[in-house]
């Protein structure tokens, strides 16, 4: 399961408004195949690790982070696909809370399939927190707070020279990824609004950008303008994490 959560977050920033999820194939205690979904409308990472697996999967063991879906949604549903492939045993990190999607356990049960749940869930809640939380507190945003601060609680050196900036490469380098995975940015800086800052690190959502005392926009607005892309050009195989396009126009926060 440690692996089918490292791949699932390969989908970082890629997958919006569907959670990212990783699987992994198991035959005699050895990972025969792995599955990501890589973005928005690709195959979802049970199907991914199925097709990897071919003929392989029949009586194999098929670990995933998060419930199978039972729905016909941009693709067919995941459960038939485990049930059709042979699979003898799912093992699952978490629940799906979306009431469209869920249902899987339940039909790979009535399949006759032994299914574990709740191996890994903390893991697997904590990774997509967001998605969870749009299902458990509909009503209020999922909001991270970055804030850049010196250690004695200054947001400027005192001379504002000879640099702009408070923080370094990697703390920049890391904002730049957490906001990919966020559907709507609110900033109060002094600093223009670029694109190459808008979204220097690919997303499949294009991130409203908000700048001063304004409303922060509403993320379902956000979502809804921004909708999915293609992404970064994908091989077909998860790769752990991505990379920004470019760390150097990264904002200065
Ligand atoms: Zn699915």
């Amino acid at each position: 399961m440690r692996r089918a959560l490292e791949l699932a977050r390969a989908g970082w920033g890629q997958t919006a408004p569907n959670p990212m999820v990783g699987a992994v194939v198991v035959r005699d205690g050895r990972v025969i195949a792995e599955g990501c979904h890589a973005r928005f409308g690709a195959p979802h990472a049970e199907v991914v690790a199925l097709a990897a697996a071919g003929d392989a999967a029949r009586g194999a063991a098929l670990y995933v982070t998060l419930e199978p879906c039972a729905h016909q949604g941009a693709t067919p549903p995941c459960a038939d696909a485990i049930i059709a492939a042979g699979v003898a045993r799912v093992v699952i990190a978490a629940t799906d809370p979306n009431p469209v999607a869920a249902g899987g356990v339940d039909r790979l049960r009535a399949a006759g399939i032994a299914v574990e749940v709740g191996d890994g869930a903390n893991a697997a809640h904590e990774s997509n927190a967001a998605f969870f939380h749009r299902f458990a507190r509909p009503e209020r945003p999922f909001v991270t707070l970055k804030l850049a601060v010196s250690i004695d609680g200054a947001i400027a050196a005192p001379d504002r020279a000879p640099s702009i900036w408070l923080t370094g490469p990697e703390s920049r380098r890391e904002v730049h990824r957490v906001r990919a995975g966020h559907d709507a940015i609110a900033e109060r800086q002094a600093m223009p609004v670029t694109p190459a800052r808008a979204g220097a690190w690919p997303t499949s959502s294009a991130a409203r950008v908000q700048k001063g005392r304004g409303r922060a926009p509403n993320s379902q607005d956000a979502l809804l303008a921004g909708g999915p892309s293609a992404g970064p050009p994908h091989s077909g195989v998860c790769a752990a994490f991505g990379t920004p396009r470019d760390a150097a126009t990264s904002d200065g926060m």
